[in-house]
């Protein structure tokens, strides 16, 4: 059964509250995000409750004029990427809480063979994590900082954390989905079944299909995780250690490496208090070396400790003992592994409580080769973010060997490559939104110009000659014509601005 309710664009006629879309202030969550920048009022939000939901509003919409087709998973884009103007927005989250039970266990034969989860493409990453870990002491290898996203809204864009280097990104760890696609066909793919509608929906916007279920490797769960921070005052010895932890061999590395930028003061937000972490030690800046310029690097490293493991304190400290970190700028802390995936949700808390949650987020997440790395550190973050950004800097090394070119992700040229996130909280007092989105439009004004090799991660881009740029001329050529296969009217996620929706003449399997 269908539930549907309709929040129509009537209701954004509504006198709008001050300093508020009109979508927001008429109640329609859908018509915006967590980047509160878009506001584009849906014609209705629908509430799947099983895959053939989804399948029938995607032929309703092929047989309307213009009717367009948006799944939405947490709405935890920042461009409006989940949204659909005038059209059809799919609420995974009820088609995850509709589905019983919500997840499943597949494999795991007595003999120890390998294990699966199946869960709705709507379900948290959280709600995967806590029902794997407590009813079977299992867990994905793979995850993103934070858990309130959906399976299905991180695979359509790649999924990565301080894992990705050692265990690939989520996109890598996914062994069959379930997807219908914009010609409303419901399909089960995987690596040897329907191999390119697979691949084409692993990062790809959303663009080829409505993931409504995805098959995800489990692992026995850690119990414990010895989490570290070290210091760093000088850039290329920051860079040469993070670079050094992710090519070790899988015996000598940590299970996760991530790393920020933050501003040598003692600013609440942006400086030293920002390092400590709970139950660590407190930072004393008369460590710092003399000269130390005005921004600093930390780095983050984890090592997961098993039921029947030693402590990890001891080999932590020894496979840290290379590192050229500021000695005394060390901060570790024993936690459990649920706790250390959830380290995120303080944050939020927080950040619900000073009011910056719900202010707008002009966020912008790159990928830049490690052969521009360093360059990009003196124009952009020493250059133009020297005092901060009111949130986290994260700039930490990743592998492409780990990601499947099959997939539709678009990654620099390079072996190693850094995501570089500017994870902005508006905080009352700071800057003006807009001058925060125009800074963006200058920071990749200037990779492009200084030649970086780089790619924009949730990117947003608008018209086919900068998407086609994004891409690189083989990769959009297949990435055109995999939307002729499965969505060739241009249904399916219309808030990416990739592609128009086709009138209805075009021919269409239903
Ligand atoms: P939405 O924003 O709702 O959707 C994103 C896109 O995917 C849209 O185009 C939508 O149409 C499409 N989509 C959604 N569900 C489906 C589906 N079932 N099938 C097909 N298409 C679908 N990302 C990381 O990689 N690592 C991080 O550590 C990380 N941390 C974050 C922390 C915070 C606080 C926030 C707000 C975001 C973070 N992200 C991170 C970004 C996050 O991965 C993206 O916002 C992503 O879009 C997932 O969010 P969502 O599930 O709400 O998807």
């Amino acid at each position: 059964m269908m539930l549907a309710y309709m929040d129509r664009a009537a209701a954004a006629a509504e006198p709008e509250d001050a300093g508020e879309p009109a979508a927001v202030a008429a109640g329609c969550a859908a018509a915006t995000d967590f980047g509160g920048l878009v506001s584009a009022m849906p014609a209705a939000v629908v509430r799947p409750a099983s895959a053939d939901d989804v399948a029938n509003a995607i032929r309703a919409a092929a047989l309307t004029a213009g009717l367009t087709v948006a799944a939405r998973g947490n709405g935890h884009s920042v461009a409006g990427q989940a949204t659909a103007e005038g059209g059809l927005v799919l609420d995974m989250r009820a088609l995850a809480l509709s589905r019983r039970p919500q997840m499943q266990l597949v494999g795991c034969p007595g003999g120890g063979g390998p294990c699966f989860a199946d869960v709705p493409g709507g379900a948290l990453w959280e709600e995967v994590l806590h029902w794997g870990v407590k009813t079977h002491g299992l867990a994905p290898a793979s995850w993103t900082d934070y858990l309130r996203l959906t399976v299905g809204g991180t695979l359509s864009n790649g999924g990565v954390s301080g894992q990705s280097f050692r265990y690939g990104p989520q996109v890598s760890n996914v062994a069959e989905l379930e997807v219908v696609t914009g010609n409303g066909e419901c399909r089960v793919c995987s690596p040897s079944s329907h191999p390119d509608l697979f691949f084409a929906v692993l990062g790809g916007l959303g663009q080829f299909g409505v993931i409504t279920r995805a098959r995800i490797p489990l692992r026995r769960a850690p119990q414990q995780v010895r989490w570290a921070r070290v210091v760093y005052a000088s850039f290329a010895e920051y860079t040469a250690d993070a670079e050094w932890l992710v090519t070790r061999p899988p015996d000598a590395a940590f299970d996760y490496v991530e790393g920020f930028a933050f501003v040598n003061s003692d600013d609440p937000v942006n400086g030293w208090p920002s390092v400590p972490i709970p139950g660590g030690a407190r930072f004393d800046p008369a460590l710092l070396p003399a000269g130390a310029g005005p921004v600093l690097y930390c780095l983050e490293v984890a090592l997961y400790r098993y039921p029947d493991d030693e402590d990890k304190a001891a080999a932590v400290s020894r496979m840290m003992a290379p590192l050229k970190h500021v000695r005394g700028l060390e901060f570790a802390a024993d936690v459990g592994y649920v706790d250390f995936l959830s380290r995120v949700n303080r944050v939020e808390e927080e950040a619900r409580r000073n009011g910056s949650w719900d202010a707008p987020h002009p966020w912008l997440n790159l990928f830049v080769s490690a052969r521009d790395i360093a360059d990009f550190d003196r124009a952009v973050i020493k250059g133009m973010l020297a005092d901060g950004i009111d949130g986290p800097m994260l700039v930490y090394p990743m592998l492409k060997s780990k990601w499947d070119p099959n997939t539709s992700v678009a990654l620099p040229e390079g072996e190693i490559f850094y995501l570089v996130a500017l994870l902005r909280f508006c905080r009352g007092g700071g800057p003006a939104v807009d001058e925060l989105v125009a800074q963006n439009g200058a920071i990749l004004r200037a990779c492009r110009a200084n030649g970086y090799d780089h790619k924009a991660y949730f990117p947003s881009y608008r018209g086919e000659a900068e998407w086609a740029r994004h891409f690189g001329a083989a990769r959009w050529r297949r990435f055109v014509e995999r939307k002729a296969r499965y969505d060739p009217l241009a249904i399916l996620a219309p808030g990416q601005k990739i592609f128009p929706r086709a009138p209805a003449s075009v021919a269409v399997q239903l």
